[in-house]
């Protein structure tokens, strides 16, 4: 708890007035958030990904060959940055150790992201933010669920709203660590139920993650929303693994 307690003081600490990056620990002056010009540049962000899952594919490419053969139910997915470092260890440290200033500067840059992308690109945004629900097991243990805390910094950011009951978990899943595609798939069958579908009814829907592998997760989570009558689902994620960090992502929910 003290431990905590200490986050929640730098999270306010950050919010009145940056004062070092948090990445190379440089003093800052003036900047609104607690990361400096140069860190922020070096950032991996993704660059190019599939129109549909936003895999980093070469430049030239609009889809992935996954894509290609079968589409995933969520429409698109939209991310910042590449599951790469220091992105891992920011969110590694947000997830496990209580770095809410991390979570707090990825999610901000992320809503910057999609605020741009929405005046620049015409990215029509969602009309609401679902965070990807935790297993009430691991939500008792974590304390506190890291995609509703995104959801929130999202929600600020671009003034979109939050429904955080909207789904429920209805089925124990396995550790998705060391699953393969099918597994996966397998294993989130039937994990969710929409409580109240009349709050999503005929909107455009948002799940919120923080990192994407696979989509498994998120695929089962937009049939659901979908057979709900959700109009529209698409993933908003901090970042996005390649083929080969498949693995390394996925800890745990
Ligand atoms: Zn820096
Ligand atoms: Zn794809």
């Amino acid at each position: 708890m003290a431990c905590q307690l200490s986050w929640i003081k730098k999270v306010y600490a950050s919010l009145l007035q940056p004062d070092a990056c948090l990445l190379c620990l440089g003093r800052l002056s003036g900047q609104a958030l607690p990361i400096c010009s140069g860190c922020q540049l070096d950032l991996p962000w993704l660059i190019h990904g599939c129109c549909h899952c936003a895999l980093p594919i070469p430049v030239g490419d609009v889809e992935c060959a996954g894509c290609q053969q079968r589409r995933q139910p969520f429409q698109q997915v939209h991310c910042a940055w590449r599951y790469d470092f220091p992105l891992d260890m920011l969110i590694g440290s947000f997830k496990y150790a209580s770095n809410w200033p991390a979570g707090r500067l990825l999610s901000l840059l992320l809503a910057s992201h999609l605020e741009y992308l929405h005046q620049e690109d015409g990215l029509e945004l969602a009309e609401v933010l679902v965070p990807v629900p935790l297993a009430r097991k691991r939500l008792r243990q974590r304390g506190y669920n890291q995609a509703q805390m995104i959801a929130n910094w999202l929600s600020k950011g671009l003034q979109v709203p939050v429904l955080s009951q909207a789904v429920d978990r209805i089925k124990t899943t396995k550790i998705q660590q060391g699953l393969n595609v099918h597994q996966r798939e397998a294993n989130m069958r039937n994990a969710f139920a929409v409580a109240r579908p009349e709050q999503i009814s005929g909107l455009h829907v948002a799940l919120i993650d923080d990192v994407l592998t696979t989509g498994a997760t998120c695929a089962a989570l937009a049939r659901a929303l979908l057979a709900a009558g959700a109009r529209r689902v698409d993933v908003y994620c901090l970042a996005r693994t390649g083929l080969s960090g498949t693995a390394a992502a996925d800890f745990g929910p």
